[in-house]
């Protein structure tokens, strides 16, 4: 007998529906399943054979054949087993399978019948709403993120009896879970983490203020212990709240990275990602045999922080260009290609010198020559990608001894917050016909458009852009910056102070890595 039932695969960071077809014949007894499928998947037949037997079912001895189609599209993972099981049932004739065009069957079964989580749930949800499925099946443990789809029937099973019972009552409308509204977050999920506690640095703060408000890369460069990494948890606390289609994207990526049990209580926040500097290229940007997202993409919406940039690899460096620039990286494999989104912001973190206090000749002990090559690890090509660049100076005995009472702290991350949101409302209206929403992306075009400077502010521009020989891309980031400084302090010209502020975040970069600057380059 010949049965379909439905399930999907993950492709990038979408769905595809793939249709699982049982067919039951007389003959010698085998179990063969086709249909581009990897490996886990072509163990499918193992775990559903051992699952149906162990419920107490009849494994029929006969020539089984079960196929998942579109065949162009690969299987990956373990999401298939509870549909093919359900496809077996029906044509060893257990169950009917009348309801099957209605619902969509996710999970992945254990030996013993009970059926566990599995990565993607969300994004597999969303395209059976989209394809008009009725009801999904899915294991208890993606419950809590199959119910954020409005207006499908989301059961959640925990054993395959259990499933097969409810198929044979034909009452699926009774189990249907509680969906939850998706609802836009208003206040601050990061009280914990203020702003109020990073003492001194006003330089640094301010930096970070203007960054995220144009959604600018920044390079922080100083000494260990000045809160470096510290200042960069606290951005995403500055940040404005996800929209709920940014939430979707983000929840989504959370969901194929397997990580659906604290999906609920961190749909509203934004991804901090602050991998080690001895991640591999395929762990930085994605990729691999079986294609995962890397951390560029889990840090989509939110900050990808790179502390220590010089420990990275130039190599592993090098690939973030591209994704910078695009907001996306494709991977190809075996002739298709993914596409997984990677919208980040870069905040980087980085000692001046190998000890960490050059220009401070009385603490640093390191020769020209191994500051030299000790800054050569980064390319004038990836500096380029960041607008901004400060050094935070070494924390003083006065500024530690000024550390307030904890009973005084207020926090100040939310007033920050409501400055940034405005700048960026600023930016949404400007750009509105646009196919941009923050300054960082604007391009030449855009910027002779949007970015009027006072008469002041181009005298003083152009003396700069002569006296340091400024390249075009740095004189244009310049001019992004000062945009950005303006919007913060909504003022609609870019005046001569804007023009001082975002030349003085270039000036770190002339003094380390320019031929003119402190450094002696040969
Ligand atoms: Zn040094």
């Amino acid at each position: 007998m010949f049965c379909r039932s439905f399930c999907a695969a993950i492709t990038g960071v979408s769905a595809q529906i793939i249709k699982v077809e049982a067919d039951i014949t007389e003959g010698l007894p085998m179990f063969h399943m086709v249909g581009y499928l990897g490996s886990e998947v072509k163990e499918a037949a193992e775990r559903v054979r051992s699952a149906i037997k162990n419920m107490g079912y009849n494994f029929q001895a006969k020539r089984i054949t079960v196929n998942l189609s579109p065949a162009d599209i690969r299987k990956e993972g373990t999401a298939f087993d509870l549909s093919v099981a359900m496809a077996l049932m029906a044509s060893f004739g257990y169950i009917s399978d009348k309801m099957f065009e209605k619902i969509m069957f996710i999970g992945e079964l254990s030996l013993d019948g009970h059926i566990n989580g599995v990565p993607g749930v969300l994004a597999m949800v969303s395209e059976a709403k989209k394809q008009g499925f009725k009801y999904c099946v899915v294991p208890e443990d993606n419950i809590k993120e199959a119910i954020l789809v409005e207006g499908m029937g989301i059961i959640g099973t925990g054993l395959l009896s259990d499933i097969v019972e409810l198929i044979m009552s034909g009452d699926l409308k009774k189990h249907v879970a509680k969906s939850k509204v998706w609802e836009v977050c208003k206040g601050n999920v990061y009280t914990e983490k203020d702003f109020s506690d990073i003492y001194g640095q006003h330089l640094l703060k301010r930096a970070v203020q203007i960054a995220v408000s144009g959604r600018h890369n920044m390079l922080i460069i100083g000494p260990p212990g000045v809160g470096k990494t510290m200042l960069a948890e606290r951005i995403p606390g500055i940040m404005p709240p996800l929209t709920k289609e940014e939430s979707i994207e983000t929840a989504i990526i959370s969901s194929i990275c397997g990580e659906y049990d604290k999906l609920n209580d961190y749909i509203y926040e934004r991804p901090v990602r602050t991998p080690h500097y001895s991640i591999s290229q395929a762990g930085l940007i994605g990729g691999g045999n079986v294609p995962k997202p890397g951390e560029i993409t889990r840090a989509h919406r939110g900050i990808l922080f790179l502390d220590e940039l010089t420990e990275f690899k130039r190599s592993t460096l090098e690939l973030l260009r591209g994704p910078l620039e695009s907001k996306k990286i494709v991977h190809t494999r075996m002739n298709r290609s993914i596409t997984y989104p990677c919208d980040f912001m870069l905040i980087a973190a980085m000692n001046p010198c190998p000890c960490g206090y050059y220009p401070d000749i009385g603490k640093c002990r390191c020769t020209p020559d191994k500051i030299r090559r000790y800054l050569g690890k980064i390319s004038h090509a990836f500096l380029d990608r960041i607008d901004i660049i400060v050094e935070a100076e070494a924390v003083r005995y006065h500024s530690v001894g000024d550390l307030p009472d904890c009973r005084e702290r207020k926090a100040v991350s939310d007033t920050i917050r409501d400055k940034v949101i405005a700048a960026e409302k600023i930016q949404h209206d400007r750009y509105s016909k646009d196919s941009i929403k923050n300054n960082s992306e604007l391009n030449a075009k855009q910027i002779k458009k949007w970015c009027h400077t006072d008469e002041a502010g181009s005298k003083f521009l152009q003396e700069i852009y002569e006296e340091w020989e400024l390249s075009a891309r740095s004189y244009y980031k310049i001019l992004k910056v000062a945009r950005t400084i303006a919007d913060y302090e909504h003022e609609e010209n870019i005046l001569l102070d804007h023009i001082k502020e975002a030349v003085f975040y270039r000036s770190a970069e002339r003094k380390l890595w320019h031929k003119g600057g402190d450094v002696i380059w040969n």
